[in-house]
């Protein structure tokens, strides 16, 4: 006779082998994107590029001018207007790090604002939380996807993001970036 427990451990076993079937076929998908990059073929179509930087602003969080533009180049904690104390945000979860750290939602500011935290702050996942503890900056210039142009474009970018295929400057940056020492959320 077949007894509840037997069952119930069958189905978390079943569950356990489609959960890792379906975190390889994630991993695959998303290491995969690294092979597949838009070559610089030193000819552009400018007007493409343009109408997907100014798409990009809203939902990859690139920055080259405003108020999320670091204009170190860094877009690290440390110069980010929500940072607390020593090691917290008022919008994601910490403790951070101010000199290696940083997410998608930075907002340049060398005063930090001291307002109340968020009563229910984002997640690091939710907010792309990441370090760098090598280079300790993220940017442009610091981006595994970034190299000099074959020629920079009629506004003067002088480098190519093969991730996007777009002409950037070096110290913009946006979500995406990534390198070797790039550690990711340290909570999920
Ligand atoms: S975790 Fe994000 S929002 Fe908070 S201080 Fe760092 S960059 Fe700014
Ligand atoms: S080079 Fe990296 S950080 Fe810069 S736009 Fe491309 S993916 Fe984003």
């Amino acid at each position: 006779m077949i007894r509840k427990i037997d069952v119930a451990i069958a189905n978390l076993k079943a569950k356990r082998q489609a959960d890792q079937v379906n975190l390889k076929t994630r991993l695959e998908q998303v290491l995969g994107h690294s092979d597949k990059l838009y070559v610089d073929k030193g000819e552009y179509d400018e007007e493409h590029e343009s109408h997907l930087r100014n798409e990009l602003v809203i939902w990859a969080n690139y920055a080259e001018s405003g108020p999320t533009f670091d204009p170190d180049g860094k877009y690290l904690c440390e110069s980010c207007d929500m940072r607390k104390g020593t090691d917290q945000c008022m919008r994601v979860h910490g403790p951070i790090s101010f000199s290696d750290g940083g997410c998608r939602i930075y907002v340049y500011g060398k005063e930090a604002e001291n307002e109340a935290d968020m009563p229910t702050k984002l997640t690091q996942l939710e907010a792309t939380y990441s370090e760098r503890p090598k280079e300790k900056a993220f940017g442009c210039k610091n981006c595994e996807y970034s190299a000099e142009a074959k020629k920079p474009d009629s506004a003067g970018r002088p480098s190519w993001c093969k991730f996007w295929g777009i002409h950037i400057i070096p110290t913009a940056c946006c979500f995406r970036n990534d390198s070797e020492d790039d550690t990711g959320p340290k909570e999920w």
